[in-house]
């Protein structure tokens, strides 16, 4: 089973498409946890909660993570 070590990586057209597929698998990959921001399902997530795509909005997502760190805002 190789495949539980790809990365799924979609585009957003092609994620939509792929929903009922990934519906599927999201049974068979109960136990993986969930990007923060698309709610995908990951092997594993980076320090801020994220699958490791990037993403324009993961980038953002990463970016206001890491300001907030610095001013110390909660
Ligand atoms: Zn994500």
């Amino acid at each position: 089973m190789s495949d539980e070590k790809k990365e799924y990586v979609f585009d957003d057209a092609a994620r939509e498409r792929a929903t009922a597929e990934l519906g599927r698998v999201d049974r068979e990959q109960a136990g993986y946890p969930r990007c923060g921001l698309c709610g995908q399902q990951a092997g594993r997530l980076d320090k801020f909660g994220l699958r490791s795509k990037t993403s324009e909005a993961h980038q953002e997502w990463r970016a206001a993570a890491r300001a907030e760190r610095r001013t110390g805002r909660r």
